[in-house]
């Protein structure tokens, strides 16, 4: 695995780098990401605010985050727990972008198929080589963003005393507590 790394692009030994590992699924992420920026960059001003949505937290994820620079601290990186292989690149202003999803049958055959299993190092090279169309389908999408988290004043939760985001608190019985203490009530979710 450690050979791929050396033959590949800077930028892809950056997200190896960042992740910690060669594998698959971050390659999946750094060919969804290098999609999904090509094709913004083709109609957006630069300096348009990217957003990038997540419908899985897997490995790829880290290459999202190399590559676009959106981050959960900056609030520009959204998980969707769907569990696909879907990266969806928006223009935070107009909500405008596309949605890069891989293709069935790229990585695993199609079910009935017989076919030699790919280990992780050919998986990894065939992502890395496939042409992009044959990867993934990739179509334009229009999609209202969510706004930029308000930074709002913390209150000391009844419970644990722990400062809370006011909002975040839920109120049981006279009391405000916060989530981590209703789910030790058995009241949360
Ligand atoms: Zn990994
Ligand atoms: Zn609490």
């Amino acid at each position: 695995m450690e050979r791929i790394v050396q033959e590949m692009p800077e930028d892809f030994r950056r997200c190896v780098e960042f992740h910690g590992h060669v594998c698959p699924g971050l390659a999946i992420g750094y060919r969804a990401s290098k999609a999904g920026l090509e094709e913004l960059h083709q109609r957006r001003a630069s300096d348009e605010e990217l957003v990038a949505i997540v419908e899985n937290d897997a490995c790829g994820v880290d290459a999202v985050q190399v590559l676009t620079g959106c981050t959960f601290g900056k609030g520009n990186l959204i998980h969707k727990d769907y569990g696909k292989q879907v990266f969806i690149f928006i223009d935070r202003e107009s909500g405008r972008g596309v949605r890069v999803a891989l293709r069935a049958g790229v990585i695993d055959p199609p079910k009935g198929e017989t076919q030699h299993p790919m280990n992780r190092e050919e998986k990894t090279r065939k992502i890395l080589s496939l042409p992009q169309n044959e990867l993934f389908s990739v179509r334009e999408v229009s999609i209202p963003v969510p706004p930029k988290a308000t930074i709002e004043p913390s209150v000391a939760c009844d419970r644990c005393g722990e400062p809370t985001m006011r909002s975040k608190l839920e109120e049981v019985e006279g009391e405000r507590l916060c989530r981590e203490c209703l789910k030790s009530e058995g009241l949360g979710s």
